[in-house]
């Protein structure tokens, strides 16, 4: 049977330590040092077994997942992910699990260069947290709270696919099966938008990471700006699969209020528009502008060919059951 510190020894303590790496795995705590004249961004997410995921959720895709949703919030300040720590609880030491578990997360952090610097083992219903550090030129980060009225409203990417992909989770619906696993896909593996963040630093009023819907992130900012938005639904980028399997208004529902997209929502400002193609065009990423921000504090207001629309929050509850 292996025991906690062969756990951490042969499955945690395996990347090369970057050079802002004083000490990492192995001592009472981390030692790093963040680079002159920065923020340090700190951001922490757990998954609970039953909670956020199914128990059958690939090992693989929990390890990706869980630092993806970390490096999302810090994508939506704006921030470069550099460090992370995992506290992991698990029900038994099972090597198999671990190393695909260890094969998802590593994937992802060596992806955007980012160091595990330590964390915690122990036993107990499968749960996992981790703590995200970024770093943040001072004064340059992308809060919820600097949106104006007169600031467009975009959001990247296309959105609906991580709950559609849900909903068959939970014996909603039935795909044809290559559909299934293109939505399962976005739903286990979604790609944080750090890039999109540093790129927005410069033109951005304000920013906030997709996790639990449109409607109730975009409803998050507007708080904490003071805003309201108008939004013309006829220009959502809905994704295809989502408006394949569903009726218009359906997939409009869909994309409005599932979670776990992992986009981002931003706002930017009319004199920043020309700058934004410019500082977007190297992501490779889409983004796209449907609506615009007023004065009408918190209210949302959406319009879909010509008329006013209105969310039907009841008839979808129970996919929101998962939700972060
Ligand atoms: P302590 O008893 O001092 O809290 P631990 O015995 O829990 O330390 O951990 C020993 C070392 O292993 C520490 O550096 C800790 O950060 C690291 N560690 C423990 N669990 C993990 C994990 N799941 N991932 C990464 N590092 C871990
Ligand atoms: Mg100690």
């Amino acid at each position: 049977m292996i025991g906690e510190f062969d756990i951490i020894e042969r499955f945690f303590k395996r990347q090369p330590k970057r050079s802002d790496v004083v000490m990492g795995i192995g001592d009472d705590a981390a030692l790093v040092t963040p680079p002159e004249n920065c923020h340090l961004v700190v951001t922490c997410d757990t998954l609970v077994e039953g909670v956020h995921f199914f128990p059958d959720m690939p090992a693989n895709a929990l390890g990706y997942k869980a630092l993806a949703v970390s490096l999302s919030d810090l994508a939506a300040m704006g921030a470069e992910p550099r460090w992370v720590s995992l506290a992991i609880t698990l029900p038994c030491a099972d090597t198999t699990w671990l190393s695909s578990f260890c094969e998802g997360f590593f994937e992802l952090a060596e992806y955007f260069n980012v160091t595990l610097i330590g964390g915690d083992t122990t036993r107990g219903p499968l749960s996992v947290t981790v703590t995200a550090h970024g770093v943040l030129p001072h004064d340059r980060a992308l809060l919820r709270g600097g949106a104006k009225a007169g600031d467009s409203v975009y959001v990247t990417g296309n959105l609906g696919a991580s709950g559609l992909a849900l909903l068959q989770l939970q014996g909603e619906l039935k795909l044809p099966d290559s559909e299934f696993e293109l939505v399962l896909n976005r739903h286990y593996y979604p790609q944080p938008r750090v890039l999109t963040g540093y790129g927005l630093r410069d033109v951005a009023n304000s920013c906030i990471d997709i996790s639990d819907g449109l409607m109730a992130d975009l409803g998050h900012l507007l708080v904490s700006s003071g805003c309201g938005a108008q939004l013309e639904l006829d220009n959502l980028p809905i994704n295809e699969s989502v408006m394949t399997a569903l009726s218009k208004p359906q997939a409009m529902q869909l994309a409005l209020t599932a979670g776990e997209d992992y986009e981002l929502c931003f706002t930017v400002p009319p004199v920043n528009k020309g700058a934004l193609d410019v500082a977007l065009s190297h992501c490779g990423i889409s983004f796209t502008c449907i609506g615009q921000l007023n004065t009408q504090a918190g209210q949302i207001q959406m319009k879909l060919d010509g008329e006013p629309f209105v969310v039907q929050q009841s008839g979808w509850d129970h996919f929101s059951s998962l939700s972060t």
